[in-house]
Order: C-alpha cells, then sequence, then structure tokens
C-alpha cells in the first residue's frame, strides 16, 4: 500500500505532536513519551491506522505506537488521532528493520502483524516481517511475556511464517487458518482495512499466536 506524492504529508506529521519522524535514540523512553508505566504494544506496517486506532480507543491503560514506513500511509491514521486526540496512542514512521535503535530491551509488551508484505522473490525473504532476522530483533525488545501476533490472507505467508517460526527459538501458542470461523480465536477480534477488504472476497483469514520457548 503505498500512495505516492501527498502534498504536506510531512508537514502533517511534524505539526501534529504525535508522530516521530526520527525515531533513533528513542530506546527506553517510551514509557516517558506517554507519561505512565503502562504496557507498550506495537503493531509494525500499521497502514492507514485502523486497528491500532481501535485497540487504543479500547484500551486506554495500554500504550500503542504504530509503525509505518510511509509518511504518504501513515497521513490517514495521523488524520483520524488528530480528531481522536487519543492520549495513549503515538505513532513512528520508519523501516521497521531499525525497530531496535527504537525500543529498548524487553521494552515492548506485544507486536502486532497485520497483513505484512508477502516479498514473494526468495532472495527478499528476509524483508518478510516475520521472517528468523525479524524474530532476532522481536527477541530483543518483547518483554519475556511477551508474544507476536499475525493475521493474514495469504496463505503461503502464512505457511512459510509457520516454518520459520520452527527454524528460530518462538514457539507457537495458538493458530488458525481460519480466524473468522474460530469461536476462540475470534473472540474481540479486531479487523484491519486489509482484514474487511480480503475477507468480504471470501478470504479466509490466518493468524498465529508466537512467544518465546522456554
Ligand atoms: N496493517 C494494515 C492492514 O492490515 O490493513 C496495512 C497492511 S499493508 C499490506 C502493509 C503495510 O506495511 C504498508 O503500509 C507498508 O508500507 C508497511 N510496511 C511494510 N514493510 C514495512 C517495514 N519494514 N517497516 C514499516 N512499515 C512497513
Amino acid at each position: 500500500m503505498r500512495l505516492r506524492n501527498v502534498p504536506g504529508a510531512r508537514d502533517v506529521m511534524e505539526e501534529s505532536g504525535f508522530v516521530f519522524t526520527e525515531p533513533a535514540g528513542m530506546s527506553g523512553t517510551w514509557n516517558e513519551v506517554f507519561g505512565n508505566d503502562n504496557p507498550i504494544y506495537i503493531e509494525v506496517g500499521m497502514g492507514k491506522g485502523q486497528f491500532i486506532t481501535t485497540l487504543a480507543e479500547q484500551n486506554p491503560d495500554i500504550n500503542y505506537v504504530g509503525i509505518e514506513k510511509y509518511s504518504s500511509v501513515l497521513l490517514r491514521a495521523v488524520e483520524k488521532q488528530n480528531e481522536k486526540q487519543l492520549p495513549n496512542l503515538k505513532f513512528i514512521r520508519m523501516d521497521a528493520e531499525n525497530i531496535k535503535d527504537v525500543f529498548g530491551e524487553h521494552e515492548v509488551g506485544r507486536i502486532y502483524l497485520n497483513f505484512s508484505d508477502p516479498w514473494p522473490k526468495d532472495r527478499h525473504a528476509k524483508r518478510r516481517l516475520t521472517s528468523r532476522q525479524f524474530f532476532d530483533r522481536y527477541d530483543y525488545i518483547l518483554a519475556p511475556d511477551g508474544e507476536v501476533q499475525f493475521k493474514t490472507d495469504n496463505v503461503d505467508l502464512f505457511d512459510w511464517s509457520l516454518e520459520e517460526i520452527g527454524e528460530t527459538k518462538w514457539r507457537l501458542t495458538a493458530q488458525t487458518h481460519d480466524l473468522h470461523n474460530d469461536a476462540v480465536l475470534n473472540e474481540g477480534n479486531v479487523m484491519t482495512e486489509y482484514e474487511e477488504k480480503f475477507s468480504s472476497m471470501g478470504n479466509p483469514i490466518c493468524k498465529l499466536i508466537a512467544v518465546r520457548q522456554t
């Protein structure tokens, strides 16, 4: 999802007060940023922000940080947050490859990955947000009892991710290839923009939850 050349997008971010565009060095400061000791949950590749904004509204005692690579996409989330002014929601414009510069060891309680880009070519596999290289980064920033939750309608990417997790020190605690018909996992499910689009086309939604091996 890349919307090109949105005039003024950068100015809107900078004026908003809740978007960080130069986040390197913020590692270890997030509870100060929010002004409380509540857990920090992040979504990597948040797109237009429907999912994380809804979660932030539903859970005022959790701090949410949405990460998105492109200003032009993030702008939609910023416009929503400009109206809502939720105190527990911030955004970062960055490439998640550098996530270890931005969050400290064990600083994050949960990581959401929703409809992540598939990067279909083998030579780009390490760019997938569920690659072992990304799980190594998550291993550093996640709290010991933290978890990664991943949703997609892309069965190839999902099955690859299951295999990839099998090659890491992570363990699956839940998985389904049909989230919306799984009464347990679907309870309280908050839909993303892509989830609404693809499920309305009849695509089943896959979900996994992974924690570290104990
Ligand atoms: N999560 C949203 C949803 O489910 O509706 C958006 C899904 S969209 C397919 C994937 C988003 O992830 C895009 O907006 C893309 O720019 C962003 N993205 C992909 N790789 C990223 C990375 N390495 N760092 C930050 N954002 C990334």
